[in-house]
């Protein structure tokens, strides 16, 4: 498979200032020759690595020039795939790529599937597979958080976090192997072994608590504006727009009565969805809008109960407030800039265990710290890491090092109840095989099809 010389259009379809095609493989070189005429100077074959030249692709069949393009050509292993590689930079429309990515493969590439650049980068050992799947979480990162997290997996913090448990588990395996083979001279593992297996337990907890975080940074979290007809929901929604200018995408599907938006608030990546009314109402389409909103109240992760700080809270915000208690609620107190004083007490009396805060969608008073005290709920009760700790941003880790973490408490109960030393062993390989999944030893086929199926053509 790692034989043939692939290739794929590296950038986004459609219109852009450059589009690039990029071949791997041990003939991307002498391909990448036959449809690039240098302008000037030597042939592709004789240029060095990491050197870009100007030239021509031409259609290998016909010689009809495609377009006038750069060529980057970067030698094995110095390269994304450690591969030879080359990158065809042409102009950045969906016709010239595709034209230049036809001239590569006439000449003899094989057009690559999703992924497979990544995945020839972890066969030939540039990356591990917990790295290569950092690449996807920092394509689709929609958080500066989530981004620093997922490019310290693809430096390796989560790896090398990964490693230091099994190392424990591998010195304590070894152990037992050498009581076992030579229990004349070596003797029963004893107290210094225990002490790693309980330090591999320690650090596999410690990974395991921040998923939950993880989980967040990489899946983001839905929030819920509910309140009563204005009060101000939707120009709250609106000022977290103005002040957040990375919004990332509009969710098709908007409908009347709700509206979502994807933002950071407190540095998470979060779907703002803005509710109608929650009044029982008369006509029948509002009737809709008002089991739309409960619907989406009742899929909030967080729900924002907004009242109107002019008015004052009122019945129907208590018994708003009395239908979302079970939800993480904020309760915001709106328009603080139209009022002299603020009725903390009411507010609180509202708000009963959750917290509150008076902002203004109107002059953007509060908003920061409404994203605060967003963070700080969402975060409540997680183990707080150190700057630069990894945490855990797939799922698919989390399993494994649960699996891991599994097998090592058995050893350990096993070890106390003086079980056979083998059969402690056997725990402990199937801890060293789940960490090994993780960072793609012990993995199978499978695993790494599902893996490299998520990413996208040409990546
Ligand atoms: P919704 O029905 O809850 O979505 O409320 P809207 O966002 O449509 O706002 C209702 C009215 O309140 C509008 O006239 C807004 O201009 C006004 N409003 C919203 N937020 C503020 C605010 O922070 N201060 C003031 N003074 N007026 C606001
Ligand atoms: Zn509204």
């Amino acid at each position: 498979m790692l034989e043939d010389t692939i290739a794929a259009i590296a950038t986004p379809l459609g219109e852009g200032g450059i589009g690039i095609i990029r071949l791997s493989g041990p003939e991307a070189i002498q391909i990448a020759a036959r449809v690039f005429r240098p302008k000037r100077g030597p042939s592709l074959e004789e240029t060095c690595t990491h050197r870009v030249r100007l030239g021509l692709a031409l259609d290998p069949k016909t010689g009809e020039v495609v377009d006038e393009v750069l060529a980057l050509v970067m030698r094995a292993p110095r390269s994304y795939t450690a591969e030879d590689v080359v990158e065809l930079h042409c102009h950045g429309g969906p016709l010239a790529c595709a034209r230049v990515l036809e001239a590569v493969l006439k000449a003899g590439a094989r057009l690559a599937e999703p992924g497979e650049f990544t995945r020839r980068a972890y066969l030939n050992g540039r990356l591990d597979l917990a790295q290569a799947e950092a690449v996807l979480n920092i394509i689709r990162a929609r958080s500066r958080a989530g981004l620093a997290a997922a490019v310290n997996q693809l430096e390796g913090g989560l790896s090398k976090k990964v490693k230091e448990i099994k190392d424990e588990i591998t010195g304590v395996l070894a152990s037992i192997e050498a009581s076992l083979d030579f229990p004349e001279e070596v003797g029963d593992p004893g107290r210094e072994e225990k002490e790693r297996l309980n330090k591999a337990r320690e650090a596999l907890k410690r990974l395991l608590s921040t998923w939950e975080e993880g989980k967040i940074l990489s899946q983001g979290i839905k929030i819920t504006l509910v309140g009563r007809p204005n009060v101000g929901k939707s120009s709250l929604l609106n000022a977290f727009l103005k002040e957040e200018r990375a919004i990332v995408s509009d969710i098709p599907g908007t409908t009347r009565d709700t509206i979502k938006e994807i933002l950071q608030l407190g540095g998470f990546p979060c779907e703002l969805v803005d509710t109608a009314g929650w009044r029982q109402a008369a006509d029948g389409l509002e009737e809709l809008g008002i089991a739309r909103s409960r619907a989406a109240a009742a899929a909030a992760d967080l729900v924002l109960l907004v009242v109107d700080l002019t008015v004052g809270v009122t019945q129907e915000d208590t018994e708003i407030a009395e239908s979302l208690r079970d939800k993480p609620l904020i309760v915001v107190g709106n328009k603080v800039d139209a009022v002299l004083e603020v009725d903390a007490g009411s507010l609180e009396r509202l708000a009963g265990s959750c917290p509150w805060v008076a902002v203004s969608a109107k002059t953007g008073e509060g908003l920061e710290e409404l994203g605060r005290k967003i963070r700080d709920l969402i975060l409540s009760g997680r183990a707080l890491r150190g700057p630069g700790e990894p945490l855990l941003l797939r799922e698919r880790h989390k399993v494994a090092l649960e699996r891991a973490l599994e097998h090592v408490e058995d050893a350990l109960r096993g070890w106390s109840e003086g079980i056979p030393w083998d059969l402690v062993s056997v725990d402990l390989q199937g801890a060293w095989e789940a960490l090994g999944e993780i960072t793609g030893e012990t993995a199978r086929e499978e695993i790494l099809d599902r893996i490299f199926s998520e990413f996208c053509l040409g990546k």
